[in-house]
């Protein structure tokens, strides 16, 4: 065999196939050879990501129209001659492709096995707020969740329209003589089972909505509108599947002298114009705690300090960020007849008058020095 297959043959639809057909003979493929129902079935395996690719192209209009016109080449997964070769999706995008297929509760479960599908649970979404000392430290929380947890008391029976097998396989009459073709069970769903007993309060996929506590360990280094995934902690599967999972979006609360770029933190550093000229040690707020820094007699307004490392630790844990100091120097507004008279005596001096072409950190210095690190 060289090079793919054509993504019509694939999924056993005409050129002219429309996208209810496409979509559902996907769907029949799909079902026949998912991993669930194949387990360590490598050729079903193949078959199964064959069609989820076949589909994905061909059930956008776009990518449809660039195959039809380019082939393969066309939408990115160039023919390459030893076959196989899958491009763009894994098993996760198939799965996630899955939610719109088979109407949201059968999806990537695959930890059930023992025959039919699994259905699996929806996703939730919270949002948290974290301080800059929890996302510089990392973690845990307990949170409430209302959630949709499996009812007590409910019990299942196989389907008996499909024996538990999720599809049924139906007989047509077709000029080439009678065709059996395989369809998702309409009673269960796909899934096998139905609800043979419940409680009240259950819904019909035999489950209620409850407030839990769940434990959320968010990592060091999240930022605003980052989202975290807490596998397998969403609402529950029905018919004993597998629950979604927690998408907890994070919220950072603004410090109130620190702020973050990435990070790096930075921080407005007011000093006299007395201490710059003279140089003093400073007191400077940290994530955690607090740390003097030394400002050098002759410091300029807008000089920049970096203290490596004491910004914020990188999510994928790739080493930590600085704290920026920006020291600007603070000219005062009022001032005593005395302060007024040693002031104009010092306007006299040289020494007092701008002289920017001196060798000192100048504005190019300083941005040479923020860029080089
Ligand atoms: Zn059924």
């Amino acid at each position: 065999m060289s090079g793919k297959r054509d993504y019509y043959d694939i999924l056993g639809v005409e050129k002219n196939a429309d996208d209810k057909t496409i979509k559902s003979a996907y769907r029949k493929i799909a079902l026949k050879y998912h991993p669930d129902k194949n387990p360590d079935d490598n050729t079903a395996e193949e078959k199964f990501k064959e069609a989820a690719e076949a589909y994905e192209v061909l059930s956008d209009t776009n990518k449809r129209a660039r195959y039809d016109r380019f082939g393969h080449q066309g939408v990115g997964g160039a023919s390459q001659g030893g076959g196989g070769g899958f491009g763009g999706m894994n098993m996760e995008d198939i799965f996630d492709q899955f939610g719109d297929i088979f109407g949201g509760s059968f999806g990537r479960g695959r930890s059930g096995g023992g025959g039919g599908p699994v259905a699996r649970g929806t996703d939730l979404r919270i949002k948290i707020k974290l301080t800059l000392k929890e996302i510089a430290q990392g973690t845990k929380r307990k949170v409430k969740v209302n959630k949709l947890v499996n009812s007590e008391g409910v019990t299942y029976t196989s389907c008996k329209t499909c024996n538990g097998q999720g599809r049924v396989l139906r007989v047509q009459q077709t000029m080439l003589g009678a065709m059996q073709t395989q369809s998702t069970c309409h009673v269960c769903h796909g899934i096998g089972k139905i609800i043979d007993k419940k409680p009240a309060g259950a819904d019909n996929q035999g489950l209620k909505r409850q407030e839990e506590v769940v434990e959320l360990n968010i990592p060091a280094g999240v930022e605003e509108g980052m989202q975290i995934r807490e596998s397998g902690k969403g609402n529950a599967g029905p018919f004993d599947g597998v629950p979604g999972d927690l998408l907890v979006v994070i919220e950072e609360i603004k410090d109130e002298f620190l702020q973050r770029e990435g990070n790096n933190l930075h921080y407005e550093a007011h000093v006299s114009f007395i201490d710059a000229a003279l140089g003093e040690s400073i007191e400077i707020p940290l994530v955690e705690g607090k740390a003097k820094i030394k400002i050098e007699p002759g410091t300029q307004s807008g000089k920049m300090l970096r203290l490596r490392g004491k910004g914020l630790p990188n999510v994928q844990s790739y080493g930590t960020g600085d704290l920026l100091v920006h020291i600007n120097v603070w000219t005062p507004k009022k001032l005593s007849n005395d302060e007024r008279a040693i002031l104009e005596k010092l306007r006299k001096s040289e020494n007092f008058k701008p002289n920017p072409s001196a060798k000192d950190e100048g504005f190019f210095d300083r941005m040479k020095n923020f860029f080089q690190g």
